[in-house]
């Protein structure tokens, strides 16, 4: 695979990063992804892993109050790990 590719979708240059255990191509200008389907699969492994231990079932629910007059602010978190890739 040459190291300098062009995005498909907007011909800008696409900078390669390591995501874990794979590299993905990314372009400069649309964050369009590029990767193999090998990749694809580690990719979806790393996604399971992420939720493992961070699924709604397992998350306490927050304590109701009496004074409670708004729901309490969600935990800062993504919802994916493949969305981790687009910041
Ligand atoms: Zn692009």
């Amino acid at each position: 695979m040459p190291e300098e590719m062009t995005c498909p979708q907007c011909q800008s240059p696409m900078s390669s990063r390591r995501v874990g255990d794979v590299t993905v191509h990314q372009c400069s200008s649309c964050q369009g992804l590029f990767l193999e389907r090998a990749e694809l699969a580690h990719l979806v492994e790393a996604e399971t892993d992420y939720h493992r231990d961070t699924g709604p079932v397992t998350r306490p629910m927050p304590r109701i109050t009496p004074d409670m007059v708004a729901p309490p602010p969600a935990p800062p978190s993504t919802r994916s790990y493949i969305e981790t890739l687009f910041h």
